[in-house]
């Protein structure tokens, strides 16, 4: 049976939020042949619509205006939910990011649908029931879950699906005339928003590639020679909480149970000991390298690849290496 599938392409400063992209195979495989429409939300969206078009769906509404110039979840999924209904979709499909995971709740309230976040596999299973897939306590479990019914919300994590190859054909764009938000939808004002980035690099919850560094590094400003190798796969740079803690760096680069759950393609442990707390943010990672000079270090369990040795020599040529064969 065919589905129709409406994917919420999420903006991202004058592009497309990089998780994007991944939804669609994802609604293609849902949609089982029938239509797989875009929606983007926003103000001034005049310059996104452009890396709208290479995203490979079958066309893009275009939501533009001024009660959406700030992410508001309520008001977004109020619109959300009114052009799921217009389009006749069965399924809203978005990405797990920040912004993401709150949009899905209110989407499920505003739209009368069950919705579930954080998926990492997702298949059809009948008509009205879908199977999906997650990772809770941390990555420690994984739930299956069928959502039932004519309507369904899923969010899927970033990085967790492969990203499509470059479309064939743009897509075709059109405005779409936004409805009336009721006024309390609208109430929440944002006073001030100032990202905590780590410098310039990828933002860490959605990164592909994250370099983090432990109290292996010894002092504050060995933790440079991570953020150099961070630098030459442009990686976002994580931490542990002993180098958070220690104001080594600011605490929102702290992976773990206490910090940001990361679910990158690749996740290199830097002089971490890898201690169940710190593990429980990294165990969606799909390879995971740890450089570490105690080969009896509990990183070494989770890793894929290992290094037991010195960081102090092994990281300074690793990043050479890198940079020689990336030729920079
Ligand atoms: C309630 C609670 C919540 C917590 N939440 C978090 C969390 O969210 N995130 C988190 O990270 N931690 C968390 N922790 C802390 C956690 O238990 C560990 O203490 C912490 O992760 C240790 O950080 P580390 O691996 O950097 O340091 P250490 O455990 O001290 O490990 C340093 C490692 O560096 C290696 N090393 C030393 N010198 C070198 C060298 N020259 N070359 C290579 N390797 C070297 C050592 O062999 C060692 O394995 C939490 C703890 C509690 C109790």
């Amino acid at each position: 049976v065919s589905r129709v599938v409406l994917v919420l392409v999420e903006r991202s400063g004058p592009g497309v939020a990089p998780s994007s992209p991944e939804a669609v195979p994802v609604a293609r495989t849902l949609a089982e042949g029938g239509p797989v429409t875009g929606l983007l939300l926003g103000r001034d969206l005049a310059p996104v619509v452009e890396s709208v078009k290479g995203l490979g769906l079958d066309r893009v509404l275009i939501a533009d205006a001024a009660t959406l110039e700030l992410p508001r979840a309520v008001a977004y999924a109020h619109v959300i939910a009114a052009a799921a209904t217009s389009t006749g979709a069965s399924v809203v499909l978005l990405s797990s990011t920040v912004f993401g995971r709150e949009l899905a709740g209110a989407i499920a309230a505003a739209w009368d649908a069950p919705a579930s976040t954080g998926l990492t596999e997702i298949a059809s299973k009948g008509p009205d029931s879908i199977l999906a897939t997650r990772r809770v306590f941390g990555g420690r479990a994984i739930e299956r879950l069928t959502l039932a019914g004519p309507r369904v919300v899923l969010a899927i994590r970033p990085n967790a699906f492969p990203a499509p190859g470059p479309a064939a054909a743009p897509s075709p764009t059109e405005p779409w005339s936004v409805p009336e938000i009721p006024p309390a939808l609208l109430a929440g004002e944002r006073t001030e928003f100032a990202p905590a980035r780590s410098e310039g690099g990828p933002e860490l919850s959605s990164a592909t590639i994250v370099v983090s560094g432990g109290r292996g590094l010894k002092a504050p400003e060995n933790f440079a020679m991570v953020d150099e190798l961070a630098r030459s796969l442009d990686a976002a740079v994580g931490a542990s909480r002993a180098v958070t803690d220690a104001g080594w760096r600011p605490g929102s680069l702290q992976v773990g149970q206490t910090g940001k759950s990361v679910s990158p393609q690749l996740y290199i442990a830097v002089g971490i000991s890898g201690a169940i707390q710190h593990l429980a943010g990294i165990m969606s990672s799909r390879v995971i390298v740890a450089i570490n000079s105690d080969p009896q270090a509990p990183i070494f369990r989770v890793a894929d690849y290992g290094i037991a040795g010195d960081l102090f020599q092994i990281v300074p040529a690793l990043t050479a290496e890198i940079r020689r064969v990336r030729g920079r």
